[in-house]
């Protein structure tokens, strides 16, 4: 044991190192994002927000303010979990067999109980419809994972929580629904014939898997329709962004103990937030000189809305219910396949990354579910920390830059976010170690294997 030489692979802060701001990228974008619009195409104007969001976050919204305090209350909140971790993922970077100039960090978003980074963002939401008088938030789930952050935020801070959930995740996810209803949350099962747009829905098509965007039309129609219910959105809008960027400037803090500038950061976007969160404050570092990062952004092929969509106005639901934003997309009424990774079944994007994108300051590009759970394996194999299917397709984009760096010989330090544990994805898992996922690719229209 005498020639042991102990490699530090954790690099964690203390309790309050935790950032007590969050960044605003809106202060530091070559031209501002384009305004919302009404249903009829004229400007949506702060009151129309008003009907389902409350006044500070409205503000958030549409400022341009750099940075915004974070109120004492959702401090003590987030303080039950916070400062995350940021490791070096040294055992992954043996088993792929790594030279020892490409090096592989991640920052980890699992460690609260719903398992995810929403929580970042379903706190601060609670906490401003609460003090904004509000009683109860209507809200739609995807794959599970923002319906349990809002339930748990809600238990957390005094506020009924009522949420739907897309038909498939409901389906393939029971825990995560007794995971809610453990929270004191009430989910539907979505489409509902609770409302208009549900019941529209099913007249169509009674066996419809149900989508992210008409589950938001269901959940904004009952907060339009209440007084004292709001509605609350986990994912795209800038306020949403802007609650995550606390992981960014965590991960900044962090790779400054472990003595590394990122080359590149990488991480999964379905509405956005969790990449936002990673890569907005790198891209406030990248302007102020001091980072040369990269940052990339890693979708489905089944979904893939930053490579193969339009950048257009649209709706951000299927009914039509939200302002139109502009942002790239496959279309409000895209019905995306039911793919392993219900948090990126979404068809538009933060208009905030759009707008990046669009500029060329972020870079998008689209993986297969298969090599996803590949490289989720691999990982959860060498780290012994079962990554959900969101985070790998980080995991996956984060292996192919380590390949291309060992191949073409040159260094390199790679930062990817991941999002989300997987402890109750393991249907998913299932299916997949028994050859029962399929490709698809959009672009092409076609089951590739
Ligand atoms: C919801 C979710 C995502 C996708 O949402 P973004 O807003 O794009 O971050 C990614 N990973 C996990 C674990 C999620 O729960």
């Amino acid at each position: 044991m005498a020639s042991y030489v102990h490699e530090r692979s954790r690099f964690n802060l203390e309790d309050n190192e935790m950032p007590t701001q969050w960044y605003n990228v809106q202060a530091d974008l070559a031209h501002p994002i384009a305004p919302y619009l009404g249903p009829d195409g004229s400007l949506a104007d702060a009151e129309a927000l008003a009907a389902i969001f409350p006044e500070p976050l409205i503000e958030q919204e549409i400022s341009t303010q750099r940075w915004f305090d974070i109120p004492g209350p959702v401090l003590d909140v987030l303080h039950t979990y916070r400062p995350g971790p940021l490791n070096r993922a040294r055992m992954f970077e043996k088993a792929l067999g790594l030279p020892d100039n490409v090096h592989i960090y991640y920052k980890y978003e699992g460690i609260n109980a719903s398992g995810s980074h929403k929580a970042n963002t379903a706190i601060p939401q609670a906490y401003y419809n609460k003090i904004s008088g509000i009683t109860k938030l209507a809200t739609e789930t995807g794959a599970g994972q923002w319906g349990s952050a809002l339930s748990m935020a809600g238990a957390q801070l005094g506020i009924e929580v009522e949420v739907f959930m897309v038909g498939v995740s409901y389906d393939q996810k029971p825990y995560r629904r007794i995971f809610m209803e453990s929270f004191g949350a009430t989910v539907h099962r979505s489409p509902t014939t609770l409302t208009e747009a549900g019941r529209a829905m099913l007249e169509k098509d009674p066996d419809t898997l149900g989508s992210l965007g008409l589950a938001i039309s269901e959940a904004v129609e009952v907060a339009a329709a209440s007084p004292d219910t709001n509605y609350a959105l986990g994912s795209v809008l800038n306020h949403v962004c802007l609650h995550q960027t606390i992981i960014g400037q965590e991960a900044i803090k962090q790779m400054e103990l472990a003595g590394e500038e990122p080359d590149v950061v990488i991480a999964c976007v379905g509405g956005g937030s969790n990449f936002a969160g990673l890569a907005f404050p790198y891209y406030l570092r990248r302007k102020e000189g001091k980072t040369g990062a990269r940052l990339l952004a890693v979708e489905p092929k089944a979904c893939p809305s930053l490579t193969h969509g339009s950048f257009e106005y649209d709706f951000g639901d299927e009914a039509k219910l939200t302002p139109q934003m502009m942002m790239y997309t496959l279309g409000h009424d895209f019905v995306p396949p039911g793919i392993h990774a219900g948090g990126l079944r979404y068809h538009g994007d933060s208009p905030l990354i759009s707008q990046l994108v669009h500029e060329n300051e972020i870079e998008a590009t689209a993986v297969y579910q298969k090599d996803v759970f590949a490289a989720a394996l691999e990982f959860a194999r060498a780290e012994a920390l079962l990554p959900a299917p969101e985070s790998s397709h980080a995991i996956a984009a984060a292996i192919a830059e380590a390949k291309a760096a060992a191949e073409a010989g040159e260094p390199r330090t790679i930062l990817f976010g991941l999002s989300g544990h997987g402890f109750l994805d393991l249907a998913a898992y299932e299916n997949y170690i028994n050859g029962k996922l399929q490709d698809y690719d959009f672009a092409t229209g076609a089951v590739v294997g």
